[in-house]
């Protein structure tokens, strides 16, 4: 389930297999011993190149995004307050917050803007026809049964999110409040003209 949830790069998902294996080896080592301070280093190591990748990862989507649209509207999660939920679980993981930070700030400095919208219900709603349609995290399609429309569940989701986004006024919303916690789940571009 957690894969299909990750946007992330094989090779990404290969590092953070790779720190797996790493401090697997630590385990077995004598604790203080020669081998497991050198293992101890190693992983170490490892979790910096997981978080560069990461990081790296999230600069190239954020300027994919930024040179594609104006403006970005996104979902307002709030990680604080769904801790303990699965599906925001493998939201913390996937490093949310950072890609929302890094967004917000790259596209203030752009002179773009960024919207952040309620997230609820914007899986389960048909972005066609407005009824709602329930559905478990694992069924990947939209398919409404009131208006017959079939489409990628994202999709569904990342349209209901831009026609949420359309709603705003762009100035109430202009800048998204930083350091709150919030982390975004889907991105969809506004295009421009
Ligand atoms: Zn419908």
């Amino acid at each position: 389930m957690k894969e299909n949830l990750s946007p992330y790069p094989k090779k990404y998902r290969k590092s953070q297999q790779r720190l797996k294996t790493k401090k697997k080896r630590l385990s077995r080592k004598k604790k203080g011993s020669k081998r497991w301070l050198k293992a101890l280093l190693s992983v170490a190591k490892q979790h910096k190149k997981v978080a560069d990748k990461r990081k790296d990862f999230h600069f190239k989507t954020v300027n994919e995004l930024l040179s594609k649209a104006e403006v970005i509207a996104h979902e307002n999660l709030n990680i604080k307050g769904q801790a303990l939920t699965r599906l925001s679980k493998s939201i913390n993981d996937a490093g949310w917050g950072q890609f929302l930070t890094i967004l917000t700030v790259k596209a203030e400095n752009a002179g773009q803007k960024t919207i952040a919208v309620n997230p609820k219900n914007t899986s389960q709603n048909c972005s066609n026809c407005g009824k709602k349609v329930p559905k478990k995290l694992n069924i990947r399609t939209h398919s409404c049964p009131h208006c017959g429309i079939a489409i990628d569940r994202d999709m569904n989701a990342a349209i209901n999110i831009k026609n949420r986004a359309v709603g705003h006024s762009v100035l109430k919303a202009r800048g998204v409040r930083r350091g709150t916690g919030t982390a975004k789940r889907k991105a969809h571009t506004i295009p421009q003209g």
